[in-house]
């Protein structure tokens, strides 16, 4: 059976069903339960690490009115306007109100329905406004760029001072936003904000050096995590599987090898995954194979390795997953297998979402981002933690550092294959395209009159599992995508087009399109 919807989020239903987001980013985790459990909160993120949503999901989660201070009006009305389009009754309170918005908060206020009220700073220099929060139930305060309150700093904002008195006056927690993290702005924020009583900071980057990175292209995949495994044996580790089939047929497998293994999905009796969280929490070198249900509150700190034996639905949720390994700081260890038929399934899942146009758009763009850093040329930590907004270092402590990748001009290759996609006007999936670059002759071809392209039998300079190689790159690429209305025939992006038109270059990983006729083919 495929994995539920509550499996497939592997996070709270609330980040899935209201803010459309498959798992926390790096961070987010901890500082929503803090903020969540009341606590005082200064948590200081990079620009575009996903700092609203560590407020505006306990606003959810908590009773009465979450008051958000911000300095911009614009951006302001923006997460306005999207909590509304969730479902999530918010208004905001600024200068550039028309009066019917301003009517609107206060009917929600007095309905007792609003979550979530922006203010602007200037607002604060009002006594009425001061009275109003004071009645109206506030029971948490936001801060948003809460460096404006250093008086140092760039970004002064003198009414960003009233914030201090409004806290004491409500007497509820505060919960301070900031990218700038210098030690100087951090000291104003708590003595200005919070009196000079230390909140719970959030300053720790990212990044879990103890955590070694790899990716492979999927072969067989069955016989790569068993040589995993065999390679850790006695160790305890977590292998994910897109489906809960594969996680019965994945833990017999080990088994059989000789390893401690379980399964874990969504499927089992509530009482038959109480049984496996225990064991794998008391017992050493437990292996479970497990969908993304398998996570969630397991705080098992010597986890030794996780393996995705299939390809997670987007870089945050892989970023959460391998994430469970070495808490305990000590050298852990993760694989995460790749191939077309991944990528292919989880465009799928997207298109064929009940989720509105920009929300797949986004859920897109994160795919892409994994894809991205699945096929990456250079150190994964520096592309993963550039991601998340965080400058870094080549780690020394990925596969990509390990060994350098093996680079050649893939552009004649590539421009091969979208040769042939465009010739036969995007109607195809790699199968028969790759069969037109070999020059196959069969049924479908010949009825097609595919033999009389230019491009039948252009590709002989590589067998068929390395033209699967390089077609699985140019996905990664995101040079091609399956269009589901047309059975995953493969159609251009946008990004395509340059390279077509020999305006621009590409360089595909020759290591993984070499090693690719090694093996036999196996499924598992
Ligand atoms: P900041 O205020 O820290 O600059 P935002 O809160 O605006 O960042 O978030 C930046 C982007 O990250 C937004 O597009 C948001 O939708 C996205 N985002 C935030 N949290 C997540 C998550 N858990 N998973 C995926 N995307 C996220
Ligand atoms: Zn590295």
């Amino acid at each position: 059976a495929p994995a539920s919807p509550a499996e497939l989020s592997g996070a709270s239903p609330i980040l899935r069903e209201i803010f459309g987001f498959d798992a926390f980013r790096p961070g987010q985790e901890e500082i929503v339960d803090a903020v969540t459990a009341g606590e005082n909160v200064l948590a200081i993120m990079p620009t575009g690490g996903g700092k609203s949503l560590c407020y505006q999901l306990p606003a959810l989660l908590r009773d009465g009115i979450t008051v958000v201070i911000s300095p911009l009006i614009a951006l302001m009305r923006d997460q306005v306007r999207a909590l509304q389009e969730a479902g999530v009754t918010a208004g905001a309170l600024t200068s550039g109100n028309t009066d019917e918005e301003t009517e609107m908060v206060w009917q929600a206020i007095e309905a007792g329905r609003l979550k979530l009220l922006y203010m602007a700073p200037e607002r604060l220099a009002s006594g009425a406004a001061m009275g109003m929060l004071r009645r109206i139930g506030v029971s948490l305060i936001a801060v948003d760029e809460a460096h404006c309150v250093s008086q140092w700093g760039h970004d002064f904002r003198p009414d960003y001072l009233r914030i201090g008195e409004l806290r004491r006056a409500l007497d509820v927690p505060l919960a301070a936003f900031t990218a700038t993290a210098d030690q100087e702005t951090q000291e104003e924020i708590v003595q200005k904000l919070f009196d000079g009583e230390a909140p719970r900071s959030f300053l720790r980057g990212f990044d879990r050096p103890n955590i070694h990175l790899a990716f492979g292209a999927k072969d067989s995949p069955r016989r790569q995590i068993l040589d995993f495994a065999a390679a850790r044996k006695g160790q305890s580790g977590i292998v994910y599987c897109g489906t809960r089939a594969k996680t019965e047929a994945l833990s017999a497998a080990l088994r059989d090898a000789g390893h401690s293994a379980c399964f874990y999905h969504g499927g089992m009796e509530a009482e038959d995954r109480r049984i496996v969280e225990t064991r794998f929490a008391r017992e050493d070198g437990l292996i479970v194979v497990a969908t993304v249900a398998f996570g969630m509150g397991i705080d098992k700190p010597d986890i030794r390795w996780v393996a995705h034996a299939d390809l997670p639905k987007s870089i945050e949720a892989y970023y959460q997953e391998i994430g469970r390994a070495g808490r305990d700081g000590a050298p852990a260890e993760t694989l995460t297998l790749f191939g077309p038929d991944d990528i292919r399934l989880r465009r799928s899942q997207i298109d064929e979402g009940l989720a509105p146009p920009e929300r797949r758009a986004a859920d897109h763009a994160r795919l892409n981002a994994l894809l991205g850093l699945a096929e990456a040329l250079h150190c994964r930590r520096q592309k993963l933690l550039g991601y998340f907004g965080e400058a870094a270092e080549p780690c020394g402590n990925c596969d990509l550092c390990d060994t350098p990748a093996d680079v050649f001009d893939g552009t004649t290759v590539v421009r091969k294959a979208l040769s042939a996609v465009l010739r036969t006007e995007e109607w195809f999936g790699s199968g028969h395209l790759i069969d037109i670059l070999l020059g196959a002759d069969n049924e479908r071809i010949r009825a097609k009159r595919h033999d009389e392209l230019s491009v039948y039998g252009c590709g002989k300079e590589f067998g068929k599992r390395q033209w699967q190689a390089v077609f699985r790159q140019m996905m990664g690429h995101d040079l091609l995508r399956p269009d589901p209305e047309r059975h995953g025939a493969l159609r251009f992006t946008e990004a395509a087009l340059p390279i077509l038109r020999g305006e621009q270059t590409i360089e595909l990983r020759r290591d993984t399109i070499t090693s690719a006729d090694r093996r036999p083919a196996v499924k598992a």
